[in-house]
Order: C-alpha cells, then structure tokens, then sequence
C-alpha cells in the first residue's frame, strides 16, 4: 500500500494516476503535441520590455477580469473564427486545463455528472474526478468517429451536466463535423463544452463550433495558445461562450487568478498572431508526411486535423514505443491497444522520426 493510500482521501481520488506524459530527455520529444518552431525574434524582444514593464506594477494586483487580454482574444476569434465575438464571451485562464476546470467547478460537482466520448483527451475524466464530478464515458465507432444518433441518445438518456466533445480529438487526431455538436446540444440539458484545442490545425473547411455559439447559451468552446501558437509555456487558454457563462464562471475563479506577467505575455504573443500562426501550414505539411509514409512500412493511421498521428497498428504498442525511444524518438503511448501517437513539429524531426519507425516497424506491427 502507498503512503497515499494511508491518507484521509477523498474516496473517489483512491487509486488514481496523477496525468503523466512522461519528460524523458529524448532528443526528439514528439509526445506532448507542442509546436517545436522556435518562437519569432521579434516577439522575443518584445516579450522583454512587455514583461519589463508589467512588472513595475507587481506590488499590485493584476487585473482580475483581464479585459485587456480578453478584447485581444475576442478580435483574434472574431478574425479567425468566422463570427464576431465580444470580449464579454470570452474568459481566460492558466491554460485550457484551467477553463475546464472552473467550467466542472460551475456546472459539474459533487452529485452531477460530465460525459465525454471516449478515447478522448485524458485530462477530462480527472479534472471530474478533481471537482467531484461522476464521469461516464461515451461510445464512439470502431473508427474513431462519433456516431451522431448513437451518441445523442446517450446524452437524451444519460442527462449529463457536462458534456465533453473534443475537436480535432486527442488522442485520434478526428474532427467533429458541427451537425454532431449541433444534435448533441439539441439532446443535452446541461452545458455542451467543445474542447478546440487543435482548431488551428484543422484541415481547410473543418469549421470552428465558434459559428454555432449565437443562439445557444449552453454551448462553450475551449481554446489554447498552448498549440499553434508555440506558447505552452505561457500557460493561457480560454473559452467563448454566451456572456451569462462567463458571469457563472466568476462565482468558482480564483480572485486574480491570472498575473500580470501572463497577461502582458498573452497580448504580446497576439500582436504577433500572423509570425507566430506563420509555422501552422509547416506543421500540417509534416502531419501529411507522416500520414503519407505509413502505409509503405504496413501501418497505417487515423485521419488527422491536428498537429499528431495516431498510428499503427503495432503487436504490442508500449514495445514499439521502448523500440522507437531506443532510437532517440519519444513517441506517446496513449494507453489504446496498438496505437501510439506522434506530434508532427519540424522537418528534421519527421526525418528522425521516419527513420526510427522505419528500423522497427517490421519486427512490431500488428501480423495479417
Ligand atoms: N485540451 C486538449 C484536447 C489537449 O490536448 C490539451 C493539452 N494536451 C489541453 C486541452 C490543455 O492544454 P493547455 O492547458 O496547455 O491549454
């Protein structure tokens, strides 16, 4: 038994696994899906005097709601986004991770229950685990998709608080076509939230949930510079919904909960949206390089709007990936029998990547 295990827990904390993508100092880390571009000269300098001079005002408070941020990122959806956004939508926090916790702290809880379908992102079952949230997971095909009527009539049965539907999924890499989101919004009582993480990466005419979120105040859509835009270090993420979410949202935020530094930092990043967002076709090339290349060593993949491949099918999944670490390539085994997950970042890093796979997929995929 673990010392934790001796502890007074909270029961439904017993006999869990913290989040763990394991920081193994491979040279190629290609298991957390950042962007590994490096970030643009002049946004560097920038940084410099904004972080300077945010920090003459660290005897004081930042501003708690971070208007300031949040008008940024309400132009910066309403230019990408194809609809206009106030920033009265719009609500930020240290990272996605954070917005969905404060979204489970508001409409989950002790008593309710959050739905998503599952192989999704792992951080959702324990952020409902964190909030005393019951988690249910939901079906999706063999394929990866999301059966629209299948999963409709789960929500029209289950009648979860939260609903989770990530799109482009991680760890599958599959976008979610909008008559999806919409018929699970139509079959749903509580709040519809659509985890874009990976919007950015999106294949062109994948539209963004964002153009469903007029009319439809129960409808949330989570977002991140922690993807395309190269900053996961910064920790920011953030959500449009209807203004009255953002105002129920303030009853769980901590008071400043977001500094002065992170903020001043998140609007230099976005005065440089172009330069940063410049490395996102870069990167959507080398996910098709991948995609392209299985099939000539017998595997194949999901098909992928975000910046990872799902591939395979190997053996025995966590073999392929001690095989491919070996090699210097950290790859992620996401815990789903004969698939593991690559990020596409840079052209050397496919090459490396390829190559590895290459030496080892003989000897590990799934036989005919
Ligand atoms: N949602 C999804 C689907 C993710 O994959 C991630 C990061 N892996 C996040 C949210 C959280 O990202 P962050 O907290 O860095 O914004």
């Amino acid at each position: 038994m673990s010392r934790m295990d001796e502890l007074p827990l909270r029961p439904e904390l017993r006999g869990r696994s913290p989040y763990g993508a394991p920081q193994i100092p491979a040279k190629y880390r290609l298991n957390t899906n950042e962007n590994p571009h490096p970030l643009p000269q002049a946004l560097l300098a920038d940084l410099a005097g904004a972080l300077r001079d945010a920090a003459v005002d660290l005897n004081r408070y930042p501003d708690r709601d971070a208007l300031a941020l949040r008008t940024d990122l309400a132009a910066y959806l309403t230019r990408t986004g194809g609809v206009w956004l106030a920033p009265e939508q719009v609500w930020a926090a240290n990272g996605s991770n954070e917005i969905l916790q404060q979204v489970l702290q508001t409409f989950g809880g002790g008593g309710r229950r959050a739905l998503g379908f599952t192989p999704s992102y792992s951080m959702h079952p324990i952020i409902a685990a964190g909030t005393g949230t019951t988690w249910v997971d939901g079906h999706r095909r063999a394929d990866f998709t999301i059966d629209p009527e299948a999963a409709a009539a789960q929500v029209r049965e289950l009648a979860p608080d939260v609903v989770f539907v990530t799109s482009p999924n991680n760890p599958t890499g599959t976008a979610v076509d909008l008559a999806t989101v919409e018929a699970l919004y139509e079959a749903s009582t509580g709040v519809l939230v659509v985890d874009e993480a990976y919007a950015e990466f999106a294949r062109t005419g994948t539209p963004s949930a964002l153009t469903l979120l007029t009319g439809r105040p129960r409808l949330i859509v989570s977002r991140t510079m922690s993807k395309a835009f190269g900053m996961a270090g910064l920790r920011l993420g953030y959500l449009a919904a209807d203004p009255a979410v953002v105002d129920a949202l303030q009853l769980v935020r901590l008071p400043y909960h977001l500094s002065s530094l992170t903020q001043a930092a998140a609007r230099t990043a976005l005065a440089h949206t172009d330069a940063l967002l410049a490395t996102v076709d870069a990167v959507k090339a080398e996910r098709d390089r991948i995609v392209a290349a299985l099939p000539g060593m017998g595997l194949t993949s999901v098909p992928s709007d975000a910046n990872f491949v799902l591939f395979g099918r190997f053996a025995d999944a966590p073999a392929a990936w001690r095989a491919l670490l070996e090699r210097d390539v950290l790859v992620r085994d996401v815990g789903l029998p004969g698939w593991l997950r690559v990020t596409a970042g840079t052209p050397q890093e496919t090459d490396a990547f390829l190559t590895a796979l290459g030496e080892v997929a003989a000897d590990h995929r799934l036989g005919d």
